[in-house]
């Protein structure tokens, strides 16, 4: 049984040079809407349910979306309010914006929800003191610590499989596969693009075998092939549009020939189970259970 996650935004919240100006988001065309019922339709042929990390800018904009959501069977989640770099916010700026999601949000629905994942995975060495804030709003998982490293998130000795981190937030770090001793991520919207389905495929098989799941992820924004295309550098274009045709087909092949649940349903499956081992702030292994 595999892990799958969505994080819910419009599609120029990825793109950082609009992500940045909150005050422009206005005059940008909402899509989040057709792009998350595409995904529901998606999941509900092959019956399969996923957690959803709803920005919580959109969910307040569309309190309908998040309940459709809900109604379908899936969990809700949060992935903050505004979207932005962590390592851009004062700690008590970000606790405040988390809050803000998390209070819109279970005013939505009625419950509390118990997981996050950060915007654009930037809880990294310069931001575990998130970890405490996500724990003092009552969050019980995380999963926004990617255990690689590029410009903008990741902490490379960060551990490949679920672990407890400090304040005991249980962490689900996205699915990367050690290759040529490099941890390379495998299970998300951008990596579920440029690689071929058969190395997706393969790399699923390889950590299932071990007995593990595979936490994977994407954006409801990656399958909407027809969003605007606006200027960005040659690199935002590249990981923002690249191949997005592709997506549709391939998550069609992955959710017919894995199985995947959500976050709070595999929790309860395996809340006993004693996998699970420590990695601490200072990012070393403290114990093994
Ligand atoms: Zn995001």
């Amino acid at each position: 049984m595999n892990i799958l996650t969505i994080d819910v935004e419009d599609w120029y919240h990825g793109i950082i040079r609009i992500n940045k100006r909150p005050d422009s988001w206005g005059s940008y065309e909402d899509r989040v809407e057709s792009s998350t019922f595409n995904t529901l339709q998606l999941l509900k042929k092959s019956k399969t349910k996923a957690t959803f990390f709803i920005l919580g800018y959109v969910a307040e904009r569309h309190p309908g979306l998040v309940l459709k959501i809900k109604d379908d069977g899936h969990e809700i989640a949060t992935h903050g309010y505004q979207h932005q770099f962590i390592y851009t916010q004062h700690p008590d700026e970000y606790y405040l914006d988390l809050k803000k999601a998390k209070d819109i949000i279970e005013g939505i629905i009625g419950e509390e929800i118990l997981g996050y994942r950060a915007p654009y995975f930037t809880i990294t060495k310069k931001t575990l003191w998130a970890l405490e804030k996500i724990n003092d709003l009552g969050f019980k998982y995380d999963s926004s610590i990617f255990p690689t490293k590029n410009n903008i998130y990741g902490i490379m000795s960060a551990p490949r499989l679920p672990y407890i981190t400090d304040y005991n937030i249980l962490e689900y770090p996205p699915t990367c596969r050690k290759i040529f001793g490099q941890n390379i991520p495998v299970s998300g919207g951008f990596y579920f693009r440029i690689f071929p389905y058969w190395f997706i495929k393969s790399s699923f098989r390889k950590i299932n075998n071990k007995g593990c799941p595979v936490v994977s992820y994407f954006h409801t924004s990656d399958l909407d092939i027809e969003q605007p295309k606006v200027n960005c550098s040659f690199f935002e274009k590249f990981i923002h549009y690249y191949n997005l045709k592709t997506m549709k087909p391939k998550l069609e092949k992955l959710l017919t020939e894995f199985q995947f649940t959500s976050m709070s349903k595999y929790l309860k499956i395996h809340e006993t189970s004693k996998n699970h081992y420590y990695w601490s702030r200072s990012g070393r292994t403290v114990r093994s259970i």
